[in-house]
């Protein structure tokens, strides 16, 4: 025995033996074992389609002729084909960095390329090993599930549809500088099959899934720049909602219109409650609807008498005024602004302090109770000629989307309230918070629900029947007010 011929041997020996082992497969939904033949090749380990077939139950079609065969997993089908790199997955075509080969009447397909497109597709559940050559099956199902893009005159949304609730924590969102978007799900697992069969429109060009570990991360390409997203999460149903809002068109005559149309020329204040709906009462008999209306008054007058602004009030008397017809005034008297004032109230006595809503799904328990309490006037309506849309997380999304164009103004001045007020007054600044009220809804202005005041606190309740406090309060909204105009009105100049 020469040399050459005992390293050829021992090298056949080496690649049947030893480097040709099966990949193990251990089924953690029935506890079996099983096993796969391979191939060794310098490119790596390459395995039976038959072998797997048989391991996963799968249904399978075999065109020899072709050199084809079609794995049916559930209501997958994968498509392998003989000497190509290509893999298809439902209509999907995914490409392996290296080829299938043909062996006896079977298929060998690479096995750390292959495992991966099958673990994003179709089975998020296994595992491969390549080290131990071990392929680890679990059942562990898809959570997030697919997406939807609507298009909208002002903005693009995005519905994520999940199988499980996925809170605040565990997303985040992030634009790059080259017109990407990415959404983050922590805890996600992603059924990428799914994600690409998105139909894309509005300001989203192209979506690419991927399974980061314990991580989704969602990418969107956009075809124009965003102004600014909304996150949202809606439980029933499950599904995480984004709204990415878009610029308004930059043509000169777009501009000239916008600036008309922006021109702080008519604010409407909007007294809270009034005739038979008197709002919250305080234990020294406040009510509500007539503080807010003293409140508003002043307010108008510091207007009128300082500025060329014109003022539309919802109500200047103490009558009844359904929350719908409230933003119906504001609109038809084109207002620039829409500012409604209310007292607060808490079952908790200590409870003081005044805090600005903005219009969008509450986020609080505390928020969300005050929302309810203020939205209660629609049971005191006629309700014959106007229904209201209920407003679950769908509805009060879409109104809060109608808005979106207003929503950094909208911010802007529910800030510029909380300081004003918190340098006119002693109680605490509670900050801008929000939530869904009727009143604000369809109000097609930046837009903000101020509550002044706690009546349920007897000494915010007394403090809010003196005249020279409720003249602070009004001094306060209308400083706000102009600084906010002021801060426009640079805007639209550098426009
Ligand atoms: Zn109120």
């Amino acid at each position: 025995m020469n040399r050459p011929r005992t390293i050829v041997f021992l090298w056949l020996l080496i690649s049947t033996v030893l480097l040709a082992s099966p990949i193990r497969v251990i089924n953690r939904t029935d506890n079996s074992e099983a096993e796969i033949k391979t191939l060794s090749r310098v490119s790596g380990t390459y395995f039976s389609a038959k072998g797997l077939a048989e391991v996963l139950s799968s249904r399978i079609f075999e065109n020899e002729k072709r050199q084809k065969i079609v794995l049916y997993l559930g209501d997958h089908r994968i498509k392998i084909s003989a000497e190509t790199s290509f893999i298809i997955v439902d209509e999907q075509v995914y490409q392996m960095p290296a080829y299938a080969i043909t062996e006896g009447q079977d298929i060998y397909l690479p096995a750390d390329a292959f495992f991966p497109i099958l673990r994003m597709t179709v089975l998020p559940g296994l595992t491969y090993d390549s080290r131990k050559q071990l392929l680890d099956i679990d059942v562990v199902e898809f959570n997030i599930l697919g997406l939807t893009i609507d298009e909208k005159a002002n903005g693009t949304i995005l519905r994520i549809r999940t199988r499980e609730h996925f809170g605040e924590g565990n997303i985040s969102t992030f634009k790059n500088t080259n017109g990407w978007f990415y959404i983050t799900i922590k805890g996600g697992l992603v059924d990428t099959t799914e994600i690409k069969k998105t139909d894309t429109r509005g300001v989203i060009r192209k979506v690419v899934a991927d399974q980061l570990g314990e991580s989704v991360q969602l990418a969107f390409q956009l075809r124009s720049d965003i102004e600014g997203h909304e996150f949202y999460e809606n439980s029933d149903p499950s599904e995480v909602v984004v709204t990415l809002r878009t610029p308004l068109s930059k043509s000169a005559a777009r501009i000239k219109e916008v600036k008309n149309r922006w021109r702080l020329d008519t604010i409407v204040l909007d007294a809270g409650h009034g005739g038979k709906d008197g709002g919250t009462r305080g234990k020294y008999g406040t009510k509500e609807k007539d503080i807010t209306l003293d409140i508003v008054k002043r307010t108008g007058l510091l207007l009128e008498k300082n500025t060329r602004i014109k003022v539309v009030y919802t109500r200047d008397e103490d009558v009844f005024i359904p929350l719908w017809k409230r933003t119906k005034i504001a609109n038809e008297n084109n207002g620039k602004l829409f500012v409604s004032v209310h007292c607060n109230s808490n079952p908790n006595r200590n409870a003081r302090g005044f805090e600005t809503y903005l219009l969008r799904p509450g986020k609080t328990d505390d928020a969300i109770e005050v929302a309810s309490r203020e939205n209660a006037a629609i049971k005191l309506e006629d309700m014959t000629n106007k229904k209201y849309t209920e407003l679950t997380g769908e509805n009060l999304i879409m109104a809060t989307m109608a808005q979106s164009m207003f929503m950094k103004e909208s911010e802007d001045l529910a800030a510029m309230i909380q300081t004003e007020l918190s340098r006119k007054m002693k109680s605490p600044n509670r900050g801008v918070k929000q939530a869904g009220f009727y009143v604000l809804i369809g109000a097609s202005m930046p837009n903000v629900l101020v509550e002044v005041g706690f009546l349920s606190n007897p000494t915010e309740e007394k403090n809010l029947k003196k005249a020279a406090y409720r003249q602070n309060i009004a001094q306060a909204i209308f400083n706000a007010i102009l600084k906010f105009k002021e801060s426009r009105e640079l805007v639209l100049a550098e426009g």
